[in-house]
C-alpha cells in the first residue's frame, strides 16, 4: 500500500496549511517553504505517488489535473505575468513528498534552466 504522506494529511485536514483552492478534483496550499513571493502547490485528491504514476495508470485524470492547475494560477492572477509549473519526479529531481504535486512559481523573474 502506498505510503501514507504529508500531503494525504493535509489533505485530511489532519495538518494545517494555508489552502488557497479546493474542489472536487484538485488540493491547493502555499509551500511552507517559498522559492518565489508565489509558491503553490496542487495536488489531485486522487492519490498518485508521482507524474510518471499518474500518467500512466490514469491518462483522463492528467486533463484534469492540468485543469485544475491552471485555474489554481488564474484565480491567483498570475496569467498575465506568467508561471512556472514544476513536477519534481524521483530522486535527482529531489521530490521528496511521495505525493504527486505541481509546485505553481511566480512573482519574479524566473531562471533558466533551473538548478
Ligand atoms: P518536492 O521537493 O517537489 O517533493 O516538494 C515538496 C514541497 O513540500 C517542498 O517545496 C516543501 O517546502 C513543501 N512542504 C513541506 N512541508 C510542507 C507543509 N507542511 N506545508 C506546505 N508545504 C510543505
Amino acid at each position: 500500500m502506498a505510503e501514507d504522506t504529508l500531503f494525504d494529511k493535509i489533505l485530511r485536514k489532519e495538518i494545517p496549511a494555508d489552502v488557497v483552492h479546493e474542489d472536487d478534483e484538485v488540493f491547493a496550499f502555499r509551500d511552507i517553504n517559498p522559492q518565489a513571493p508565489t509558491h503553490v502547490l496542487v495536488i489531485p485528491k486522487a492519490k498518485y505517488e508521482s507524474f510518471a504514476d499518474l500518467a500512466e495508470q490514469d491518462p483522463d485524470a492528467v486533463g484534469r489535473y492540468m485543469r485544475g492547475i491552471a485555474q489554481v494560477a488564474r484565480n491567483l492572477g498570475l496569467e498575465q505575468n506568467g508561471y512556472r509549473v514544476v513536477f519534481n519526479t524521483g530522486p535527482d529531481a529531489q521530490q521528496t513528498v511521495q505525493y504527486i504535486h505541481a509546485h505553481i512559481i511566480a512573482g519574479r523573474q524566473l531562471g533558466w534552466p533551473p538548478g
